[in-house]
């Protein structure tokens, strides 16, 4: 008898918190091992490793109907063994075992390849349930590779039933896993204490079973939707009773009697996690209400006064970039920005604002007026850049906007030589309260990198942080630079917009300012896809081919880039591919000048930069980009927030639908700055029709906004945008591209209002609630350090 029939033998007493090995569960020193690859330390995480699929394998088929099964689809039944051999010769080293499963009706054949042991838990005579693809030569009926268990009354697992299919990793087989789960189902998972109170789990459940019913007319509509095996199919069933229990909605997540039980198991288990992601909001949204701010009051002249200072600022720099300019005014959406900040500024409570808007809106003018009016009352303002290269340029960019309102920069980067360093430091502890020699005040407004954040940077009174590419900090980076003042007010920036309909779900806690309208004299990037064939020329027109606009653009004094993505996450061959790339280049470039008609010489001058390099070599290339001594950088999507470069005009995008929309939107960004007109070529030889739809989209629409709506649309499940973006932790069941869960969303908002007080501090007697969000399950979520700090605050000092 093999020895997994047995009782287990469990060491000690088990809770969730027992780590993984210690648990004595089947498998428990590979899942020691390899478990936290996949996130599993503890009998919680295990628990709560939720199935990926589930097949049905529930109908069970006589040995002789499976002769009927059609090549390919999956079947179970109920066999015995008739024989059983090994052929471990077969193909060399890949060894096959073949076993003959019959009942009373007839008999099949099994085959496992390069699966071992199969031999030792499989014997003759052994009634087993079997499921698996049938796969059909000439009359004989094979089961291809199959999932087996004894069929001896004990729980089905592995076939027979709603089967769970979990993700896993190298070293762990599907049987183990599902096994384990099972003892942590029968040992903890069955007493999970209820956190929910009662009275919300009805509410819930109401809530939906109304949810559904409007719905139902919506989805009879459209026909169709997710087969019943996907997870979308939660969305679609009318639910009815209470919202399950958590014990009973752990064992239906992964053990299901029907999909009408894991469809309300899974409602459940999303319900919670969006419940948490609402607590944390409300919680920040709460704190930040009671905290005790910097009161800022920006008179209307001085307001008046300093834009008129800084369209000025803009309209030089126009001129000295074209020579001919218009002269520059704010935006209609830069001066509601502005003046919506400076009511902000006014407020005793800290301003916790989002400034959305494409790259090339004018973000910087806005942050530079906010600086300038918090260092205008001798207190500090911080801008923190995503890279070194960036911090450097924004505080060239800050300057020429600041100082005309009277105030410096400090700029204070990993990279600055000690004794800079060291001065930067001591006038950010104590700014003098005089101008310096050139009249401008110092100390007040410093740009910076996440170097700003470390222990050693002491700021005198810190009363505005703005943060530019707020997506790319973490929200800890982002609250440590908060630390640094008494709760300062807050300006992110970013230049991926959150759709609209995520943002009332996850930006309740801040404000917005759009800019959506790009300043006046932009011309659109004009946008073309090709395939990498097309690349020197486009049907025999050279003059459509990539490299001959490359060559055209370069030899009127303009700049290229020529984006290489990421392969597989694999920074090393990603810039293995750029170098490559960068090689070939200056050959077909010249080449392509010669079928112009073009003097081969002079060569152009290719430059590459990607993640393997060093920081400082890196920027070292990207400046001598910038400043003209490069015609061409390669370069991997540490482009993406990249350089300044208004005389680029081309972006070339190779295998462009390795990109998400959002991304593709924002390296076209990079071209287009200047006043010449800008082209962006997107590469791609896919045949994949979202891939395609993706960049077709991308060709026919400018506005980021709107992208950013559509990309929601277009992309496939699990990949979770608005999430990503804003920096927020990533929902793992619940999926806002849902609109079931938006729904849901919006009542677990009013929900956790209920179940925090004024402060911001969950309610007493949810102890049992407050404990799964700081350390339970929803801990993932994040919004238990939100709770940990309102308590903090409540203690008296
Ligand atoms: P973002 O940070 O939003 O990507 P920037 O602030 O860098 O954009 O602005 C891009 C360019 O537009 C800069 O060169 C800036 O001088 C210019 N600019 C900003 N606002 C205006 C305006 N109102 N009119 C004309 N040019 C502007
Ligand atoms: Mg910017």
């Amino acid at each position: 008898m093999p020895r997994h029939r047995g009782p287990v033998t469990l060491r000690g007493p088990i809770g969730l918190d027992t780590p993984i090995g210690a648990s004595g569960f089947v498998g428990a020193p590979i899942l020691k091992r390899v478990g936290p690859k996949l996130g599993i330390r503890t009998v919680r995480d295990l628990l709560f490793h939720l199935p990926r699929r589930y097949d049905d394998l529930r109908e069970l088929s006589r040995a002789r109907d499976l002769g009927w099964i059609p090549d390919g689809e999956i079947a179970s039944a109920r066999l015995q063994v008739r024989s059983i051999r090994v052929d471990p010769t077969f193909r060399r080293r890949i060894q096959r075992t073949i076993a003959y499963l019959g009942d009373e009706t007839g008999e099949v054949e099994a085959t496992w390849f390069g699966r071992r042991y199969i031999e030792k838990r499989l014997h003759e005579g052994d009634r087993i349930v079997v499921s698996g693809r049938i796969k059909r030569r000439g009359f004989t009926t094979t089961f291809d590779n199959p999932e087996f268990q004894p069929d001896d009354g004990s729980a089905l697992l592995h076939a027979g039933r709603i089967v769970p299919v979990y993700r896993l990793t190298a070293g762990l087989t599907a049987a183990t896993l599902r096994r384990a789960i099972r003892q942590a189902l029968d040992s903890v998972g069955a007493a999970y204490p209820e956190y929910l109170p009662a009275g919300i789990a009805a509410a819930e459940a109401m809530a939906e079973a109304e949810s559904a019913a409007g719905a139902e007319s919506a989805a009879a509509a459209s026909a169709g939707g997710a087969g019943p095996n996907g997870r979308d199919s939660t969305a679609g069933a009318a639910p009815d009773g209470p919202l399950a229990g958590i014990s009973a909605a752990l064992e239906s997540a992964h053990y299901a009697e029907s999909f009408e039980k894991r469809d309300a198991a899974l409602r459940r288990l999303a319900f919670d996690e969006l419940l948490a992601l609402q607590i944390g909001m409300v919680a920040r949204d709460r704190q930040r209400r009671v905290a005790v701010g910097h009161p800022i009051q920006v008179p209307a002249t001085r307001l008046a006064e300093a834009t008129t200072a800084v369209e000025l600022a803009l309209t030089e720099q126009i001129r000295a970039r074209t020579g001919a300019p218009e002269p520059a005014h704010l935006t209609a959406d830069q001066a509601e920005a502005v003046s919506a900040i400076a009511a902000d500024l006014a407020c005793p409570r800290p301003m916790m604002r989002l400034l959305q808007g494409d790259v090339g809106s004018g973000k910087t003018a806005v942050a530079a007026l906010a600086l300038a009016f918090v260092a205008d009352t001798g207190r500090q303002g911080a801008l923190l850049a995503p890279t070194d290269l960036l911090a450097r340029q924004h505080a060239v960019a800050l300057r020429r906007l600041v100082e005309p309102l009277g105030h410096g920069v400090t700029l204070l980067t990993a990279t600055l030589p000690a004794a800079e360093r060291r001065d930067a430091l001591a006038l950010l502890a104590a700014p003098p309260s005089a101008p310096d020699a050139t009249g401008l005040s110092s100390g007040r407004i410093v740009v910076g990198t996440h170097a700003l954040v470390q222990e050693a940077v002491q700021f005198a009174d810190l009363a505005l942080a703005v943060v530019d590419e707020q997506h790319r900090f973490g929200v800890a980076q982002r609250e440590a630079l908060g630390a640094k003042g008494v709760s300062p007010h807050v300006l992110l920036m970013t230049a991926t917009p959150i759709p609209r309909t995520l943002a009332q779900i996850l930006l309740a806690d801040q404000d917005v300012s759009d800019l959506r309208t790009p300043p006046a004299g932009r011309l659109r990037v004009r946008t073309g896809i090709r395939r990498s064939s097309e690349l020197a020329s486009v049907a025999g027109v050279a003059s459509k081919g990539a490299y001959p606009l490359i060559v055209r653009e370069v030899r009127e004094g303009n700049r290229a880039f020529v984006l290489v993505p990421l392969v597989e996450e694999d920074e090393e061959s990603s810039a293995r591919s750029a170098d490559e790339v960068a090689r070939e280049l200056p050959g077909q470039l010249t080449e392509a000048a010669r079928r112009m008609g073009l003097d081969p010489e002079p060569e152009a001058r290719v430059g590459v930069v990607h993640g393997q390099m060093k920081a400082a070599v890196r920027d070292a290339t990207m400046d001598r980009f910038r400043r003209g001594e490069l015609d061409v950088l390669v370069g991997t999507t540490v482009l993406e927030v990249g350089v300044d470069v208004p005389e680029a005009t081309v972006m070339l995008i190779l295998d462009a639908d390795r990109f998400g929309l959002a991304q593709l939107h924002q390296l076209r960004g990079r071209v287009g700055r200047g006043e010449a007109q800008a082209y962006c070529i997107l590469v791609s030889d896919s045949e994949d029709e979202t891939a395609k739809a993706r960049l077709d989209v991308l060709a026919t629409h400018h506005d980021g906004f709107e992208l950013a709506e559509m990309d929601l649309e277009l992309r496939r499940e699990g990949e979770l945008l608005g999430l990503h973006q804003s920096g927020l932790p990533t929902l793992r069941i619940a999926s806002l591209r849902r609109p079931e869960d938006r729904r849901r969303s919006l009542r677990a908002r009013r929900i956790a209002e209920d179940l925090l007080d004024d402060a911001g501090a969950i309610r007493p007697g949810l102890e049992a609630l407050r404990a799964e969000l700081e350390t339970g399950w929803l801990a993932r979520v994040g919004a238990g350090e939100m709770l940990a700090d309102a308590a903090d605050a409540e203690e008296p000092a």
